[in-house]
């Protein structure tokens, strides 16, 4: 199995992605370059058949947008100049001129490697290779069930994945006779009961190897679901990972999206304890004076150039992207702080704005200063977990508030850092 994303790589790589998704084209042109180079690439081919593409764009009838791809087309190929081989993952440019005016340029090693070589030119970026590696690690089993039927999905994300669906046997279901009437009644105890092992069975047999397993909830219209949970018919394993049951309307795929979408606050819990007890530990730690915790800006900083921590816990407040922002036409520039999450939203903001000084529509953005994705890319060269944290439970909040928002847990004690 390959290496998956840690929920930094994902967190970050997602920002990035919906802030190249928000970029329209300059003039809606056709003139957005995305290329994907898989592992082992060779530079020099893909740099040849960029100047050939870029010959053909001299004949593409609006002289604006031919202009605008030559553009970026040049603009990949000077960077290619200055890079030797692709990344071990591969590596995805993202380049062309935007709403903005200016050509602006991504380029994002993806956290898994690529599958294909992939170039297209259109009038908006094309991220959806790199989301499909965007997929959570944690998965969820979800479970409808009712008295003669059961269905089975694993959640990842947002994405949804059916699995099986089981139909027991009911005898006489299409049929009008009153005999077989009376034979469901009779034996409609039973095969409820037998119902619910299959559907027991079928569980064990979907969930128990799954290791990133975090939760199963289960869903049904009526009492099935409810003897299911309390008859044990789940191995003892899984049966200790139900997060909750709830009351759905529907059964089958139609029953398995509805309990996704009643479950989001469920599986939002499951997160919110696993920060409760990450911001814990680190006060637990700090309480025995093990040595084994470590605060403040600097001395977190010195842990990781030590290679000592063991895992970072980052507060989502100091995820806070440092922008220069400048007119293409005078002088002025003002520097803002903005958060990670509401970059993208931001950057197509700023597309409406005028200058403050002489009124021109053309400010852009001129660097980025990002200090989490920063200290967590120094962290994972270590190799140290890292996490960051919301501010919604009381823990959070005074990780941010009391401790400035970023700690470590070490590796070995370190006193004096
Ligand atoms: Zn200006």
């Amino acid at each position: 199995m390959s290496q998956t994303a840690s929920s930094f790589e994902n967190y970050k790589m997602k920002q990035y992605i919906e802030r190249l998704e928000s970029k329209k084209s300059f003039n809606g042109a056709t003139c957005l370059v995305s290329l994907y180079m898989p592992p082992g690439t060779s530079i020099p081919d893909v740099s040849q058949q960029l100047v050939e593409e870029r010959g053909t764009a001299a004949n593409i009838k609006s002289k604006a947008t031919g202009k605008a791809v030559i553009a970026a087309l040049s603009s990949i190929l000077s960077r290619l100049k200055l890079i030797q081989e692709v990344p071990k993952n591969g590596l995805a440019i993202f380049c062309g001129m935007t709403e903005s005016g200016k050509v602006e340029y991504t380029a994002i090693t993806p956290p898994e490697p690529l599958s294909r070589k992939i170039y297209v030119c259109d009038s908006r970026f094309h991220t959806e290779y790199l989301k499909d590696q965007l997929e959570e690690k944690d998965q969820f089993g979800l479970i409808v069930v009712d008295r003669e039927s059961a269905a089975f999905a694993l959640l990842r994300g947002n994405h949804l994945s059916h699995l099986r669906n089981v139909t027991s046997f009911v005898p006489g279901k299409h049929g009008k006779g009153g005999q077989s009437q009376r034979r469901i009644q009779r034996g409609t105890e039973l095969l409820a009961q037998e119902h619910l092992k299959k559907a027991g069975e079928t569980a064990n047999q979907l969930f128990l190897d799954k290791e990133d397993l975090k939760g199963i909830v289960i869903g049904g219209p009526a009492m099935a679901k409810d003897h299911f949970v309390n008859g044990n018919y789940l191995d003892n394993r899984l049966q200790d990972k139900i997060i909750g049951v709830l009351d759905i309307g529907y059964t089958g795929e139609e029953g398995i999206r509805e309990l996704m979408d009643k479950s989001t606050e469920l599986l939002q819990n499951v997160r919110y304890l696993e920060e409760k007890e990450l911001v814990q530990r680190f006060l637990r730690e700090l309480g025995t004076d093990s040595g084994l915790a470590a605060y403040g800006q600097k001395e977190v900083l010195r842990a990781i150039e030590l290679g000592a921590v063991d895992t970072l816990l980052i507060s989502e407040e100091l995820d806070v992207i440092q922008a220069k922002i400048t007119c293409q036409q005078c002088d002025y520039e003002r520097v803002e702080n903005i958060k990670g999450k509401k970059f993208a939203d931001f950057e197509s903001d700023l597309v409406n704005q005028h200058c403050p000084e002489c009124g021109s529509p053309k400010l852009t953005i001129e660097e980025t200063n990002d200090f989490v994705e920063e200290v967590g890319k120094k962290a994972a060269d270590i190799s140290a977990e890292i996490e960051i944290i919301s501010t919604d439970t009381e823990e959070g909040s005074i990780l941010f508030k009391s401790f400035g928002g970023l700690v470590a847990l070490l590796r070995y004690p370190i006193r004096n850092l």
